[in-house]
């Protein structure tokens, strides 16, 4: 049997192209490479799956498209894509903007996309790994696509919706960018983004499993990038959390270019430098029989603090009074170890690779496919979601990317030939 439609890749994108498009009465085969759908979206949003943020704007985005990611998507938008998952069933609510379905559970969105595709009787077939698309002839005519077993199937179009490298231990790893390649596309360097970055001083492990606020600021070859303030979380050899996530990007690319990366930590967001300034002063005049860690008590966790004292080789247990004698620069020391406080320089040597990873940044150039994801090189071939040149910050922009690609490429696949714009 000839298909319309084959779509690669069950995931976000893939399963609501196969939704739109079998509503439209399109023949769909949708071939997943894993033994369910959509499996990565279990593990979204903690488990909750954060599907939108009612804030957008184009700065939420990284990509090539001149005119930006929310533009090109237009005219839907969050609204649209909060309507679609209602129309399921599912009951959505927002938390600082965020969007949730009221369930907390990912599974509910997961079972509303099942349920619909069965309604469609769009035909999947899981444990399937495709491994080449081509025509059977070189520009016209079906696609045969050939599973990693040599099974071939037959369709109409393809849709190419294998998402991208992050997040996975087990995933058919870059096939789906070797597919777009086949069929002429480039791809932009690929790169691992929403990760921990990692530093040099070992010392920053001593502060491992403490999570505190704090305000980011990136320094790329010594000019500021990006600031970021939220939950920081000290991990070994490096720093994680979501204001680490959301400098990810610009710092791994950074990197790829070979520049420098530092980032600045601010500890202590809310408590100005001189205030801090005047406590070491009467610490020092008044110093007795206290340690170091007793006159910094109070102001950080105390791993935080054993950490930027290790930094100046410095221990908590340490007798100001002794210090002040030992060393003459023991004023200037303890200065600069309260300014640590505030805005302590992390080098960044390298981020996390794609395991540890949400997202991947790079892909298929946005300027190699049409608004709707038609391929501007290959006649019939779709492509939409996280195999193309675009990535989101935190809080819902990947997956509103990965879905309103899918639903358009849904739409356009519809369409075909005559919606080829
Ligand atoms: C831990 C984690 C948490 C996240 N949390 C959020 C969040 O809360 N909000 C948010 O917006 N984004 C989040 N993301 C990112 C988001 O999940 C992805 O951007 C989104 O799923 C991309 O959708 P996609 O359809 O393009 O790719 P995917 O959802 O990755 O789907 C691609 C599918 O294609 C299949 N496939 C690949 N190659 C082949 C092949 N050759 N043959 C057959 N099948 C193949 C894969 O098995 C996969 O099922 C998170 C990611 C991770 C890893």
């Amino acid at each position: 049997m000839t298909f319309d439609l084959c779509i690669i890749g069950a995931g976000a994108a893939g399963c609501v192209a196969a939704i739109t498009a079998g509503r439209n009465g399109k023949s769909v085969l949708l071939l997943e490479a894993k033994d369910k759908i959509a499996s990565k979206l279990y593990r979204t949003g903690n488990g909750k799956c954060n599907l939108t943020n009612l804030r957008m704007g184009e700065d939420c985005f990284f990509s090539d498209a001149e005119e930006g990611v929310l533009q090109r998507l237009s005219p839907m938008d969050a609204a649209f894509l909060m309507r679609f998952f209602e129309d399921l069933g599912v009951v959505l609510y927002a938390r600082d903007g965020y969007v949730y379905p009221r369930t907390e559970q990912a599974s509910t969105i997961v079972q509303a996309l099942q349920t619909e595709l069965s309604r469609l009787s769009v035909t999947i077939k899981t444990g399937v790994t495709v491994g080449s698309i081509k025509r059977e002839h070189p520009s016209a005519g079906p696609f045969l696509i050939t599973d990693k077993e040599g099974e071939t199937y037959t369709s109409e179009m393809v849709l190419i919706a294998t998402g991208g490298l992050a997040g996975e231990k087990d995933a058919p790893g870059d096939l789906g960018y070797a597919m777009a390649r086949s069929c002429g596309h480039s791809v932009y360097p690929l790169y691992p983004v929403l990760v921990p970055l990692y530093t040099s001083p070992e010392e920053i492990s001593l502060a491992f499993g403490v999570r505190c606020h704090a305000q980011l600021t990136l320094l790329v070859d010594g000019k500021e990038a990006a600031s970021e303030s939220g939950q920081l979380q000290i991990i070994r050899n490096g720093l994680s959390g979501i204001p680490v996530f959301q400098i990810s990007h610009l710092a791994g690319k950074a990197l790829q270019e070979g520049k420098e990366v530092r980032i600045l930590v601010d500890f202590l967001p809310d408590v100005q430098a001189e205030v801090l300034a005047e406590r070491i002063e009467t610490s020092v005049k008044e110093a007795g029989e206290e340690t170091l860690g007793m006159i910094l008590n109070g102001l950080l966790h105390d791993k935080l603090i054993r950490m930027i004292l290790a930094l100046y080789d410095l221990q908590p247990e340490m007798k100001v009074r002794n210090f002040l004698e030992k060393r003459e620069d023991a004023e200037a020391i303890l200065h600069d170890v309260m300014l640590s406080m505030k805005s302590l320089s992390v080098p960044v040597t390298h981020t996390g690779d794609f395991t540890e990873a949400q997202v991947t940044a790079g892909g298929v150039p946005l300027k190699e496919v049409t608004k709707e994801g038609a391929s501007l090189l290959q006649e019939g071939l779709f492509l939409a979601g996280e195999i193309l040149n675009v990535d989101g910050i935190c809080g819902g922009y990947n997956l509103t990317h990965a879905f309103l690609s899918g639903i358009q490429a849904g739409n356009a696949c519809s369409l075909y030939p005559d919606g080829r714009s």
